[in-house]
C-alpha cells in the first residue's frame, strides 16, 4: 500500500472518531456525516447543485459516497481532500470560517457547492485511474467549479 494511501487511510480513521452524529443517507445516498447543521448545509449544497447544474450533480451522484467533517488537515493549506472510498473530507476549520463569512456575505455559502463539485471531479479522476496531483487534473477541477459558480451566479434567491 503506497504510503499516500496509508495516510489517507490514517486521516480516515481520525475522522471517523470525530464524527459525533451516526451518518445517515443524504441527497441520492450519498451519507453526510458531522454535526447536524454541517449535515443540513451540505445537503443544502448538493440540491443547489442539482437544480442549478444537473449534470454536475449526476456527475457528484457518481463519484461521492460520504462526504464528513473533519478536524484532520494533511497540508497546511489543505482545505478538502477525498480518497479512494469516495469519500469527501471538509476541514472543520475551513467550513466554520465559510459558515461564519456567509452570514456576512451570503454568496460565501457558494463555496461549499464549488467545493463538493471540485473534490467530485478528483474523484472521478481517480476512479478512472487518472492523476490528481498534476497540473491539469487540478485546472480540471477549478474549471468544474468556474462552471458551477456561473450557474449559481444566475440564482436570484440567496440561499
Ligand atoms: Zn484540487
Amino acid at each position: 500500500m503506497p504510503r499516500k494511501m496509508l495516510l489517507l487511510c490514517l486521516v480516515a480513521l481520525i475522522a471517523l472518531s470525530f464524527s459525533k452524529s451516526p451518518p445517515r443517507p443524504g441527497a441520492e445516498g450519498i451519507r453526510v456525516e458531522g454535526p447536524r447543521a454541517f449535515r443540513r448545509n451540505i445537503e443544502r449544497a448538493l440540491r443547489l447543485i442539482e437544480e442549478f447544474s444537473p449534470d454536475q450533480f449526476r456527475d457528484v451522484v457518481a463519484a461521492v459516497r460520504f462526504i464528513r467533517l473533519t478536524r484532520s488537515r494533511p497540508g497546511p493549506f489543505v482545505i478538502a481532500y477525498c480518497d479512494r472510498d469516495r469519500r469527501i473530507y471538509i476541514v472543520s476549520e475551513y467550513y466554520a470560517e465559510r459558515i461564519t463569512q456567509s452570514r456576512v456575505y451570503p454568496f460565501a455559502f457558494y463555496s461549499l457547492p464549488a467545493l463538493i463539485v471540485h473534490e467530485a471531479t478528483h474523484l472521478q479522476q481517480m476512479l478512472g485511474g487518472r492523476a490528481t496531483g498534476s497540473r491539469e487534473a487540478e485546472l480540471e477541477a477549478i474549471q468544474a467549479e468556474r462552471l458551477l459558480r456561473s450557474l449559481l451566479s444566475g440564482s436570484v434567491t440567496l440561499h
